[in-house]
């Protein structure tokens, strides 16, 4: 190190030595007094437009469901009472959230019972709220103490360039204009961004586990901050979701403040906020046969299936996370524990039946698929799940995939099944497999049929006409079909005689 360098490197040293001791201003605070202190106990009364995305159940992998959502908000520092309309091609759908500092009362779209409300639902308000609002937000964190981040690096502005030049850190900038105050709020970790200059709030990131997509990085973007009276509120929100896959947008068309704030919902007397239920797996082996095992889960409502073979195993569907995917590897053990799980198949993307494939991935299993399903499974298996780690996270392996074009027999000396793609003509997925099993004149699918267990059948529906149409295109000659998903829910039939799914087509009007 020459002279000048080394003169330069005491003095930053002690320099920052100084500064890592000195009092942090609290940059919350004033943040908190520019932003929300001023309404006293009045109400920002503000008028918005959504415009909201989601990954629902979609025809095709990282397909969006976009909706047009129209409310009106009176929020505070204690306070978020939210009315809005979700706008559907034919229909509207109405939803209320009403929270007063201490109940929270939850109308869902289309009901006329109000929801019940557990304890994490009061937690996770104010992150909610901030999708709208930071009030409610700032103000916990607030209330909570919460302390500025590790700011060492809170350099006087001639400095910074200095410290990248020396360090190769290139965050001194922004550290030296934002102020970042992180807590944890029911297992998310939120970061709140505060410009030191103008003690405002310019940004939440938010850090949590996704049981499918694993770490998932959501940011909250303020834009347009507008002056009202003695405050300012942001006139846009973008919200950054999925890490970035989904977008969404809320513009402040209007915003006034209000002495008074409208409680649309009024609390029923029995009301009590119920506590936190742990879930609880539930897992049993229904013995269909020697070689047909169903896997009963019931804490998901879903029923997997491991087939078993002279000297190995294939399992079909693993629902919603890779700890799911576990305890049907576990199951299979039980049932053979010398054979391999030589197959996993999912019968089309949706979480109930791809969700846990990461533990059969790490199973060492060739993963059945279509080919256009490729880049989704590709995805999942590579994503970090660094804040809930699975098995695959702990030790990585490669993905065997054994592609599908329109069928796939798996067999050995002594009995075999089908799989068979019907992709679209299922009127509910572009990938959509179904397993038949000639011995036993038996098809088990994912949730195409929806017979009610109670009343007289009904006629078919789009997904079920599919599954009628495709049956007979392929000349199968099924007596019996067991369904995957709901196994108890929605009060439909989880086994169910052809000649169920003959009535209902012959209810159809030709
Ligand atoms: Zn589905």
């Amino acid at each position: 190190m020459n002279r000048n360098k080394s003169i330069v490197f005491l003095f930053f040293t002690i320099w920052s030595f100084n500064t890592s001791f000195a009092k942090h201003k609290n940059y919350l605070l004033t943040c908190w007094e520019k932003q929300v202190k001023p309404l006293k106990n009045e109400f920002f009364y503000l008028n918005y437009i959504e415009s909201h995305n989601e990954f629902g159940h979609t025809f095709e992998p990282w397909q969006i469901n976009h909706d047009t959502i129209k409310g009106q908000i009176w929020c505070n520092s204690t306070h978020f009472i939210k009315s809005d309309t979700l706008y559907k091609e034919e229909d509207n759908y109405n939803s209320i959230s009403q929270y007063d500092g201490k109940d929270l009362l939850l109308l869902d779209y289309n009901n006329t019972k109000l929801s019940d409300v557990y304890n994490a639902d009061i937690n996770k308000l104010p992150l909610q709220a901030a999708n709208y609002s930071p009030t409610l937000l700032l103000s916990y964190f607030v209330t909570n103490n919460v302390a500025i981040d590790n700011d060492k690096k809170n350099f006087a502005p001639s400095f910074a360039p200095l410290y990248t030049k020396i360090t190769g850190i290139d965050d001194a900038n922004s550290s030296r204009k934002i102020a970042v105050y992180t807590h944890q709020i029911n297992g998310v970790t939120v970061k709140l961004f505060i410009s030191k200059k103008e003690h405002v709030l310019k940004k939440i990131v938010t850090q949590e586990n996704n049981e499918l997509y694993g770490d998932i990085k959501t940011v909250i973007y303020y834009e347009n901050y507008k002056k009202l009276k003695s405050t300012i509120y942001p006139t846009k929100v973008i919200i950054e979701k999925v890490n970035g896959k989904l977008v969404d947008t809320i513009n402040i068309v209007k915003c006034t403040i209000e002495n008074k704030a409208k409680f649309l919902l009024n609390k029923p007397e029995n009301y009590k906020i119920k506590n936190d239920e742990p879930l609880i797996p539930n897992v049993t082996i229904e013995n269909y046969n020697k070689h047909i095992h169903f896997v009963n889960i019931k804490h998901t409502d879903d029923k997997a299936m491991i087939v078993e073979f002279s000297d190995f195993l294939l399992v079909a569907e693993a629902p919603l996370n890779s700890a799911n995917g576990e305890l049907i590897i576990n199951e299979a053990k039980k049932i053979a524990p010398d054979k391999p799980i030589r197959y996993f198949v999912f019968g089309h993307f949706h979480p109930h039946y791809i969700g846990g494939i990461r533990a059969f991935i790490h199973n060492g299993a060739n993963i059945i698929c279509t080919n256009d399903d490729v880049p989704y499974v590709k995805y999942l298996a590579a994503s970090p799940h660094t804040i809930e780690p699975d098995n695959l996270q702990n030790q990585n392996r490669n993905t065997h995939f054994d592609v599908i074009g329109q069928n796939k027999t798996i067999y050995d000396e002594n009995y075999e099944m089908t799989i068979f793609n019907i992709g679209s003509k299922s009127a509910h997925t572009k990938d959509y497999l179904i397993y038949y099993f000639p011995t036993e004149k038996l098809l088990f699918e994912d949730d195409l049929v929806w017979i009610n267990k109670d009343i007289e059948i009904e006629k078919a529906g789009t997904r079920q006409m599919g599954l009628y149409n495709a049956i007979k295109e392929l000349h199968l000659d099924v007596k019996t079909i067991v369904q995957s998903w709901p196994v108890n829910n929605y009060n439909v039939k989880t086994v169910i005689p052809f000649s169920d799914l003959e009535k209902s087509m012959e209810k159809i009007d030709k």
